[in-house]
């Protein structure tokens, strides 16, 4: 099973890792972190194939990818 797992308290919400994800899995959700940021969610569906590229795109290291 492939899976990511968002850091909420590293995301800044900016929103480059829904920009990247080729399946639209990301999204900035309502809900809001420590710092006072929208924060980035991630629903599957099975859809998600763990190319990583939304954890590469993350400027603040926040995705990790489990394969
Ligand atoms: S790229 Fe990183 S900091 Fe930006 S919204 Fe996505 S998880 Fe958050
Ligand atoms: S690993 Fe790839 S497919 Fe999965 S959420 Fe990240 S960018 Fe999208």
């Amino acid at each position: 099973m492939i899976k990511i797992e968002i850091d909420r308290e590293r995301c800044k919400g900016c929103g480059l890792c829904t920009l990247v994800c080729p399946h639209a899995l990301i999204n900035i959700g309502d809900e809001i972190n420590g710092h006072g940021y929208f924060i980035a969610t991630w629903e599957s569906d099975g859809k998600c194939t763990g190319c990583a590229l939304c954890a590469e795109i993350c400027p603040d290291i926040a995705i990790a990818v489990w394969k």
